[in-house]
């Protein structure tokens, strides 16, 4: 069990000392020595470095907390990473941290999710290491529940630039919330809150990009991509994940200080749903129409052919191209 904790401290943090581990799982040095000497029988390449303490050398494209933090300079966006090889579901994990008092910034990532989900209940596929299968716990203040799906267009805007930045790949965004890059869907989102008499108490805000392939059944061959494949190289998962959480929090303390308009410039700049010809799939059936403007809660406003406007609300609306899914 030791041995365990002792591997989830280690990919933690870059170096851990011995001390402090000790005092952490409540062992004696001598219980934790002989625990990192069994562990690097079992090949684990743990190493000691002086004055620094245990360093656990990470195999290539690792995720773990403490590849994510090597560089990181934000002041809470990811100040709390918690890494699980796998889950059922990383917004689940979340929703649980954020009802226990989980603090705001908090960062659930898991290498694979066996029911991840995706908007409508429908599942999200998130295979072992093909991809970042993360959620962000953020705990607005003042926020009424209608104006929560503002965050998750707040985050598509941040995910989009940092898939960018990482894999110098065009990345637009399909309302409300699926970024798209040359025509297929690389990354999809869910939004889960609490809300109370004050307003929304916390937010979790799941995110799933696609990074290398994911084996997608025959369905989704030609809606779904993957950031690797589509920019024709190697993406380093752990730095796609940092410069999320850089442009997140930059974006939100953006938003804090003077609203969610230059967000939402930003976003429309982003969007290919603006201005075309799209068709609303909603609980009391299909509408065509041209997308008109997305307002200040993210509600979609599509224009149908005999001039009515009709508005979309984020929860409950698939929008597809007229010709496919862009
Ligand atoms: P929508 O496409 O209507 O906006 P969501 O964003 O909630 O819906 O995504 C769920 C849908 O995405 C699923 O029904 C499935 O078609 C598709 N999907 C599931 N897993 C993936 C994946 N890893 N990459 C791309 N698309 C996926």
């Amino acid at each position: 069990m030791n041995k365990d904790r002792i591997l989830q401290l280690l990919k933690n943090e870059e170096y851990v000392s011995g001390e402090w581990m000790s005092e952490k799982l409540g062992v004696t040095r001598a219980a934790i020595w002989k625990a990192v000497d069994a562990l690097r029988k079992e090949g684990h390449d743990i190493r000691s470095v002086k004055k620094r303490g245990y360093h656990l050398e990470p195999p290539q494209d690792a995720l773990w907390p403490a590849c994510i933090r090597k560089g990181l300079n934000t002041q809470w966006c990811g100040v709390e990473i918690e890494y699980h090889d796998q889950l059922e579901s990383t917004n689940t994990r979340c929703k649980d941290l954020a009802r226990e008092g989980g603090v705001h910034g908090t960062l659930v990532i898991s290498e694979e999710q066996t029911m991840g989900r995706g908007r409508l209940n429908r599942g999200w596929i998130s295979r072992p290491g093909r991809g970042i299968w993360m959620t962000l716990l953020v705990r607005p203040r003042g926020m009424m529940p209608e104006r929560a799906p503002a965050l998750v267009l707040l985050a598509a805007v941040a995910t989009a630039m940092a898939c960018e930045r990482v894999s110098g790949v065009e990345v637009m965004i399909k309302w409300p919330n699926d970024l798209v890059a040359q025509g297929k869907k690389i990354c999809g989102m869910l939004l889960e809150m609490g809300a109370g008499m004050d307003g929304v108490e916390w937010a979790v805000i799941g995110i799933g990009i696609n990074i290398k392939g994911n084996d997608f059944p025959e369905e989704l061959q030609d809606k779904a991509g993957d950031l690797a494949g589509i920019a024709g190289r190697e993406i380093e998962r752990a730095a796609l994940a940092r410069e999320f959480l850089c442009q997140f929090e930059r974006l939100y303390n953006q938003y804090c200080l003077g609203g969610m308009s230059a967000i939402y410039t930003l976003y429309r700049n982003r969007s290919i749903t603006l201005g075309r010809q799209v068709r609303a799939i909603c609980p009391d059936g299909e509408y065509l129409g041209v997308a008109q403007d997305i307002d200040e809660d993210g509600t979609l406003i599509l224009e149908t052919q005999d001039g009515e406007r009709i508005r979309l609300r984020v929860g409950d609306v698939s929008v597809r191209g007229v010709m496919g899914y862009v």
